[in-house]
């Protein structure tokens, strides 16, 4: 019957003061029962190391309320089932549509049956729990609120009474029920000498109901509180309310000050009697507190986990002596496991990480989205790709995500069985790809045709018959049929990594929670989008955490208010940001303040949340972090939070500014690969790091490399040389055509990336014509509209039937250049026409008797003689396809080129060697296949509907003293760019060499080349 109120600033020795009392009452009384309270499971598990470390103390309880009220229910004979967080997510589901049913959420309706409402109830309820506020006082208390309030009331007492007909508690339920037999029962408690109440700065309505019983119970009790009688500090506000609400129900408890100083270096004891003080007491920090300010959040969680290395590593700290605080752990989570991995720095998280979000469980969550989303692209190629499923027997993986990417966009498939179908159906019928006009391929060449083609689609439409969900069903059917399919998908067995282990063990827990509720609170039949909806909700809602056995080493990474009652050697405070830490504090939408207060709920404004901070600072034995970040996601300035300043005020050292691109000590380095990067910026790696030399070595050749190609120094004639594969693609390209010629003449290596390696630009597909499918039809409907006019020379005559050549070649368009039209393809075509109209009257008014005689005249391919050019007893080969040619009374030719854009088409271009197609065709017609003298040649922009400026017959271009005149001297020139180009393919010269106007978007290099220039606007 006697209890103690303990109360002294941290580290004064409440914790050991209690030790202490146990041993005592021990020695005394070796058998006397013995309780000790917690907050959580990480305070427990310290306390007993302190313990033990003390001398032990073998039956002595040491636990939570939780735990204690257990132990309460079952000396009563009262053991009650626990509903876990599915169940008590369907049973609050349940409770809401029954109260739609009724037509009762007028309020809530809207927003009922959102996932983010069924958590917000859930954790209002179990707040309400947690103060042993009863359904009825919440409905007393509404009726004066207005419906809101009411509603929630009504919503609360069905979830509670759908509880209490099926016998089970939720996990704060559990509280009201060991009151409850406590209060019937006082002799359940009767045979406990002493309660410990240790590490706890407030207390809830239902621990103070229990500890006011248990005060009447039991011959002793002690809890303790930090701060100091008076409680006058701010740092000790927060805990002047739990002192006054422990008075309120242990009136006759004894108040005690420990007298003892804090067991601190001078500078962290300062800190704690100095904190929020005014004035401050300003002195050194004697490195025993250090104030880093970095750039993002990602930086700040970096430089935190940098510096406790350099205590374990110089201070000679163990991991477990560490800890991080974050105010906000979702958003440095990501930051902190790459980091902590890169360093080699293991990390214990204290608060688990949604299941929803574990990457094999949110790759079943995208497979069993493929039929509802009718197998949109990106998921499907993600799903073959993903390691979680072993889909053989589909005969579908990797590779055959690699090809049916080249399908979707060969055949733009966006989304859609019908679409795949309809792309691999067509690719069946063909036996290679469409080419352009010159021969170069549209599509990859290992784009799937004819069987091959047919196979892969008969494989996709297997695996999506198999996920081709049944109708309706209840749930547990529901998830038998999900455990069947995830069995032949070797799901379970795929899993490799602790995280994945624990995220499936989570999912197969949920699974059979589902099952469960499904007995208790919901058995109705339910659709396949109904039972995905429920599934990842309740993932959503669900948590999981990596298993590390506690003998392993560790960081923790605690949430602020977790860290009260621990002890470390080295503590770093992360986010001492304006809105971080402190939190913004904003009333509570579903319970306003004045509620609380009523009820005895925790407030929502004014928390004192400078008490948590005076905990979370008070924590370190030897080293103190605080950190924050300058700058805000959207590059914003952040300004410090309060706490920040108020630390800093009471150190005279300047705080660490670190910004990634400033040079740094070696000393710092955290990982090899920062070791190497601070090398190689420093000029010099030790001896001491000689394991690392090799990489060094590379990183520096690669770093000069860089920098020459950057400066232009004399190294950089290096740039771009690949002599030693010079002679692999004078193999290869035996036959040029034209336009890989301008690839070259415009940028050497372009041309390299383009040809010599072959890759391309990927880009998503999008709905209706890429350029090139575009020329295509443009070619097509006017080679068809000249050739079917009656009279080829009169533009009346070749519009009459351009709109029905048109047509035709618009209807087949999709099919034979395999593109998806987008829904403005019918305004599109008329679009399309006008400009190819324009293009009929235009080139009847540059006037000249001109009259088509060929259209896509190919030469060097089909049998067609090669233009062969003869470049100083050099031979080069040439094909390509000249897109019409005129003749006139005297035949003599004009050539005519379509260009469905109209940048590049000046003689300019001509002069530079970048585009060289004309006076090539020029010559194929005169040469190659001997259709008469070439005295005229141009390129037509159709969608602008005019012509270039270079025009063969008015070319000059003026070199020294020699001029370049005419066609002939057109072809001069293009013959000596073929020579230079060629020269530069066989000496390996390859450099690159941004074109005036910029680089195109399609030049594949165009994402890593370091002279790229954009081409603006
Ligand atoms: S990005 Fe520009 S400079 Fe670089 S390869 Fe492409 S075209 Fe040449």
């Amino acid at each position: 019957m006697t209890s103690m109120i303990l109360i002294a600033p941290s580290t004064a020795g409440k914790t050991e003061c209690c030790i202490a009392r146990i041993r005592e009452l021990r020695a005394d009384q070796l058998l006397a029962e013995s309780w000790v309270l917690l907050p959580d499971r990480f305070q427990t598990a310290a306390f007993r190391r302190r313990l033990a470390a003390a001398g032990g103390g073998v039956g002595v309880h040491i636990g939570t309320f939780g735990d204690l009220y257990h132990a309460l229910l079952a000396r009563a004979g009262r053991p009650i089932p626990v509903a876990s967080d599915s169940i008590v997510h369907a049973l609050i589901k349940t409770a809401i549509r029954d109260a739609m049913d009724r037509g009762e959420l007028a309020h809530y309706g809207p927003i009922a049956e959102k996932p983010g409402f069924i958590r917000t109830l859930r954790d209002r309820f179990a707040e309400l729990k947690r103060a042993r506020v009863f359904p009825e006082a919440l409905e007393e208390a509404a009726r004066e609120r207005g419906p809101a309030l009411l509603e929630l009331a009504r919503l609360y007492a069905a979830y509670q009474a759908r509880l209490h007909d099926l016998g089970w508690a939720d996990p704060e339920g559990v509280n009201w029920l060991a009151v409850e037999a406590l209060e019937q029962q006082p002799a359940l408690a009767a045979g406990m000498r002493l309660l410990v109440v240790d590490g706890f700065d407030s207390f809830n309505g239902a621990q103070l109901a229990a500890l006011k019983l248990l005060d009447a119970i039991l011959p002793e009790m002690v809890i303790t509180l930090p701060g100091t009688p008076q409680m006058e500090r701010a740092a000790h506000r927060r805990f002047a309310r739990a002192l006054a609400a422990l008075q309120a129900v242990i009136p006759d408890a004894q108040v005690r000050a420990l007298s003892d100083s804090p067991h601190l270096p001078e500078a962290l004891a300062r800190l704690e009697r100095g904190l929020f003080e005014s004035p401050p007491e300003r002195a050194a920090g004697e490195g025993r507190v250090t104030f880093i300010e970095a750039s993002t959040t990602a930086d700040e969680a970096r430089e935190a986990l940098r510096w406790i290395k350099a205590r374990i590593v110089r201070d000679d700290l163990r991991p477990e002596a560490c800890a991080l605080v974050t105010p906000d752990p979702e958003r440095y989570r990501p930051h902190l496991r790459e980091a902590g991995a890169e360093f080699g720095l293991p990390l214990r998280f204290t608060h688990g990480e949604a299941l929803a979000s574990a990457p094999g469980v949110a790759a079943l969550l995208d497979l069993l989205q493929l039929p509802l989303r009718d197998w949109p692209r990106r998921l499907t190629l993600e799903t073959l790709r993903t390691p979680y499923f072993d889909l053989t027997t589909f005969r579908l993986g990797p590779r055959e995500a690699d090809l049916l990417e080249l399908v979707s966009r060969y055949g733009q498939v966006i989304g859609g069985l019908a679409q795949w179908e309809e792309a691999l159906g067509r690719l069946a019928r063909i036996e290679r790809p469409p080419h352009t006009e010159d021969g170069e391929s549209l599509a990859r060449p290992d784009l799937p045709a004819g069987d091959g083609a047919a196979s892969l689609w008969g494989r996709l439409q297997a695996f999506a018959g198999r996920l081709a969900p049944p109708t309706e069903m209840p749930i547990r059917d529901w998830v038998r049929w999900l455990e069947d399919l995830l069995d032949e998908l070797r799901f379970f067995e795929r899993q490799e990594t602790h995280r994945d282990e624990a995220s499936a063990a989570g999912l197969r827990e949920t699974l059979r929670a589902l099952v469960l509720r499904d007995q208790v609170a919901d058995p109705s039949a339910g659709n396949y989008e109904a039972f995905l909806n429920e599934l990842r909700s309740t993932l959503e809602g669900t948590y999981y955490q990596e298993r590390h056995a506690w003998s392993r080493p560790s960081i923790l990474v605690l949430r602020v208010l977790e860290a009260r009652g621990l002890r470390f050697k080295a503590v770093a405070v992360l986010g001492l940001s304006e809105g971080l830490f402190p939190e913004v504090e904003r009333e509570d939408p579903f319970l306003d303040e004045a509620v609380r207060s009523a009820l005895g709920l925790e407030p929502r404004l004014e928390r004192e949340q400078a008490g948590l901070f005076y905990q979370a600072v008070t924590r370190a034995d030897r080293f103190l972090l605080l950190t924050r970040p300058a700058l805000a996601e959207d590059g914003e300035r952040w300004d410090p939070s309060p706490f920040w300043s108020a630390a800093r005020a009471l150190f005279t050292e300047e705080r660490l500014r670190i910004q990634p691109e400033a040079p740094r000590p070696l000393a710092d380095a955290a990982s090899p690969e920062e070791i190497l990067f601070l090398a190689v910026r420093r000029g010099g790696l030790p001896q001491y790091y000689a394991d690392l030399l090799p990489r060094y070595k590379r990183l520096r050749r690669a770093r000069d490399v860089l920098n020459a190609r950057l400066t232009d120094d004399g190294l950089n004639r290096f740039e771009g040389e690949a002599s030693a594969i010079a002679d692999l693609l004078v193999e290869r390209y035996r036959h040029w055509s034209p336009s890989r010629l301008e690839t070259y003449g415009s940028c050497p290596y372009w041309f390299y990336v383009a040809h010599a390696l072959q890759l391309e630009a990927v880009e998503p597909p999008e709905l209706g014509l890429d350029p090139s499918q575009l020329g295509l039809i443009l070619h097509a409907i006017l080679e068809r509209a000249y050739r079917e006019a009656e009279d080829p020379r009169d533009p009346e005559a070749v519009l009459k039937v351009l709109e029905e050549a048109a047509a035709a070649e618009f209807e087949a368009a999709p099919e034979r250049y395999g593109f998806r039209p987008s829904p403005l393809w019918e305004v599109e075509q008329d679009h399309l026409l006008e400009r190819l109209a324009k293009t009929v009257r235009g080139l009847a008014e540059l006037g000249g008797d001109w009259t088509p005689v060929a259209f896509e005249v190919v030469f060097g391919r089909e049998g067609a003689p090669p233009l062969v050019l003869d470049l100083e007893g050099r031979q080069v080969r040439l094909h390509g396809v000249i897109d019409r040619v005129d003749r006139n009374e005297e035949r003599r030719l004009r050539i005519l080129d379509y260009k469905t854009g109209s940048s590049g088409l000046a003689a300019q271009d001509l002069v530079e060697g970048r585009r060289l197609q004309l006076p090539l065709y020029a010559l194929a017609a005169q040469e190659a296949l001997g259709m008469g003298e070439a005295v005229e040649g141009l390129y037509w922009a159709i969608l602008s509907g005019r012509p270039g400026s270079l025009k063969l017959s008015k070319f000059s271009h003026k070199k020294g003293s020699y001029t370049y005149q005419g066609p002939e001297g057109a072809v001069q020139l293009a013959r000596a760019h073929v020579g230079g180009i060629l020269d530069g393919v066989h000496a390996g010269a390859f450099r690159p060499q941004p074109p005036p106007g910029g680089c195109p978007a399609y030049c594949p290099a165009a994402a890593w080349c370091w002279k790229y220039a954009s081409a603006g606007w």
